[in-house]
């Protein structure tokens, strides 16, 4: 997978170029008949006034139907804007961005004048901005320093039916914040029909369907299982390419990496077709592309020529793309899972529910009469896919959202109003992980150092190093060192160079692993004045270092807030690599001859990944960044430690173990089970009541 990506970026380049130059002279309709040709504006004035009736109120409606770019402009229009900004919140990121961009456009503006988005790590609002898209996270984030919503005057909650983490927060929020602020509106609106459970939580407020203009959907499934989905889907846009009659294509795959190789692999055998066939224009969309790239996909196919778009689930409902007539579904997504084996959240590739299969198929059905291809049998659709999707906030790690609910004074977890309660195990763990980070004291409130780390928008072991980094004076190299992890892949290895590839590699490697290599990257990469160039000639992905730069710059403006101080240890790999322990302490490993290292918490056998800077190497004790699941369990990142300073770190959580026949220079650390197993339970159940009695 390393090897196509470059070559995938030569090959768009072309493309796109190609595309730039079609879609150059394009008509469409002019902007406010669009806007009024959608289903949305036939109930205009009906949802104005039931906003102005009610304090609540659900929207349902088609993907497409007009709910997020036009109902935030009507109340706009109205004069909600004069009381307060008109919030609407997006589960994604590029979801934000792009409809932002979209109503700028509508409303003649630009982007961070009357309409603006914020998103982790980017603001573009102003004193001006009426009408703002946000990632939920960040509206969750702004509830933290204002919880009665003061600036805003409506609120909608969009796309309520993807049931993030922030969003399940945000309905209990808002409700709470409603009770303060009788003038807030707060409207959900959701793609799917899951509307009564919405509405009996929100107090029974009344539910209002956008009927939608969809044409009928022709349904082929595989006859046998697929083995290889993304040949199976590469096969199936040729077909369609090749055989039917004009229409766009969108298939959906489950990331960025899928996406790449499929654009490149489909852009080399279109180009072996030769003339008789109508050219075919590939395009990505995926949350890491630069929004240039991505607003390609909604100009209009120049006629004769078909396009077929390559997607995540963002284009199963947050995002619409006009005039496809194919949908390609090879039944995956990347979905975050809490692995409660491995102790740690990942991304695993996991079959869709039957509810995500047919929104899919439902993007078919949209300009005409449509099909939607599925790669799997109607066995498998029946028997084996949930019929929905299980809400994030039954599967993931919560340690920051529960941070984030306690710093609001809400400590009380199992009385909390959500709208599905998260399992008790994964509150527990979440729980426990902040008191180990000393984030929770034994009471189960915060302490002084969990308000601290609060106040960033990372996990919280990244802000426990993030905050340890200012009083070992290096904070300068541990945010390059946040930056860079946040970004994925910085490495490239044409398959065509991978020798050389892996010798320019290699310089950048620091003999104690992948956290201080990846300092040297950036180090260097700044040194050469942050050039194309530079990277180019080093196989590092420009794109992501720039991305880890304006991440650098965003924790900076963060740490100037707080008044927090960078400072510089000069490089010093044991200061930086002991504040990293700060924070990854309970991501550690020790080596185990027979099986190659056991992490020390839970024993589990893990092996340093090959891309790893310390591969080979013969180190006691490392610690990871995280754990990654495929044919073993692999940890990625790893950096070489003291055994010591673990116990520094963290004395709460390890011992030097007393055992006489270790040798004395080899400390052997062990998890302190024993103090903790005893109160453990009690603990727990204590801190998840927090001491009601006291609020
Ligand atoms: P909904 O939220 O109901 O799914 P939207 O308000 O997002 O619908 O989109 C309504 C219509 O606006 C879409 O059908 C599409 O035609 C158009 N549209 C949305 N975003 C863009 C964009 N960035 N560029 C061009 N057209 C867009
Ligand atoms: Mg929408």
């Amino acid at each position: 997978s390393y090897q196509r990506q470059q070559l995938v970026l030569t090959a768009w380049e072309r493309s796109r170029m190609n595309a730039d130059v079609k879609f150059g002279k394009r008509t469409s309709l002019p902007i406010s008949m669009q806007r009024k040709s959608l289903p949305v504006y036939a109930m205009r004035d009906e949802l104005i006034q039931a906003v102005r009736d009610n304090q609540f109120l659900v929207i349902v409606g088609e993907t497409g139907s007009g709910k997020t770019t036009q109902i935030t402009q009507y109340l706009n229009e109205v004069g909600f804007g004069n009381r307060g900004i008109i919030g609407c919140t997006q589960p994604r990121r590029v979801a934000a961005v792009s409809v932002a961009q979209r109503v700028a456009g509508e409303y003649g503006c630009k982007v961070g004048e009357e309409v603006g988005y914020t998103i982790r790590f980017e603001d573009r609002t102003t004193a001006k901005t009426r009408i703002k898209y946000m990632t939920d996270g960040m509206l969750q984030t702004e509830a933290l320093l204002d919880p009665e919503m003061s600036r805003y005057s409506a609120i909608m909650l969009d796309e309520a039916h993807e049931r993030t983490v922030a969003t399940d927060v945000l309905f209990a929020l808002l409700k709470q914040a409603a009770i303060k602020r009788p003038d807030l509106k707060v409207i959900v609106t959701s793609a799917t029909l899951d509307s009564t459970k919405f509405s009996e939580y929100f107090n029974n407020c009344p539910v209002k369907h956008i009927p939608g203009k969809t044409f009928p959907v022709d349904v082929l499934y595989s006859q046998e299982p697929q083995m290889d989905y993304l040949e199976a889907a590469l096969e199936c846009v040729m077909q369609i390419h090749i055989n039917e009659g004009a229409g766009d294509i969108l298939v959906f795959l489950t990331g960025q990496e899928e996406i790449d190789t499929c654009c490149e692999v489909l852009f080399q055998r279109v180009k072996n077709l030769g003339n008789s066939i109508g050219e075919l224009v590939i395009l990505p969309v995926y949350s890491a592309l630069p929004s240039e790239v991505q607003s390609k996909i909604f100009e209009p196919t120049p006629a004769g020529s078909r396009k077929v778009v390559f997607a995540t689930n963002i284009a199963e409902t947050s995002i619409t793309i006009d005039g496809i007539y194919y949908v390609v579904d090879p039944g995956f997504a990347k979905i975050n899972t809490f692995n409660s084996r491995a102790g740690m959240e990942q991304l695993v590739i996991s079959p869709i529910s039957q509810a995500q299969a047919n929104q899919r198929k439902g993007r078919a059905g949209r300009t005409g009469p449509g099909k939607c291809y599925r790669l799997y049998t109607e066995v498998a659709f029946r028997e084996e896919m949930l019929p929905n999707t299980v809400p994030e906030i039954q599967r993931q790690n919560l340690s920051h959202t529960i941070l984030l609910l306690k710093a609001m004074g809400i400590n009380d977890l199992l009385h909390f109003d959500f709208m599905d309660p998260p399992p008790k195990n994964l509150l527990l763990r979440a729980l426990e992980e902040l008191f180990n980070l000393e984030a929770l004291g034994d009471d189960g409130y915060l302490t002084k150092l969990g308000l601290r780390m609060s106040q960033f928008p990372t996990e919280p072991t990244l802000s426990r190093a993030l905050l340890r980094s200012v009083t070992n004076n290096c904070s300068e190299e541990i945010t390059t060192i946040i930056s860079m992890l946040s970004v994925q892949g910085v490495f490239y290895r044409p398959k065509d160079k991978q020798q050389d590839a892996d010798n320019k590699k290699v310089r950048f490697h620091h003999p104690y692993g992948d956290h201080l290599t990846l300092l040297n990257v950036y180090n260097r990469w700044q040194l050469a004045h942050c050039t194309e160039e530079f990277c180019t000639s080093n196989y590092l992905h420009y794109r992501q270092l720039r991305r880890a730069r304006d991440v650098k710059n965003q924790l900076h403006t963060i740490f100037k807030k707080l008044r927090l101080p960078i400072v510089s240890c000069h490089g010093d790999p044991d200061i930086i690599r002991k504040t990293l322990v700060s924070g990854f302490f309970m991501n550690a490993s020790k080596r185990d001859s027979q099986v190659g290292y056991k992490t020390i918490s839970g024993g589990t056998t893990v092996t340093i990944h090959p891309s790893s800077s310390l591969y080979g190497k013969e180190y006691d004790y490392v610690i990871y960044h995280s754990l990654l699941l495929t044919t073993r369990e692999y940890m990625s990142q790893v950096t070489a430690i003291d055994p010591n300073w673990l116990v520094e770190a963290a004395p709460h959580f390890y011992k030097i173990a007393d055992d006489q026949s270790e040798s004395r220079k080899k400390a052997k650390i062990t998890p302190l089970h024993n103090k903790f197993s005893k109160d453990q339970n009690s603990w727990k159940l204590s801190s998840i009541r927090a001491s009601r009695e006291k609020v």
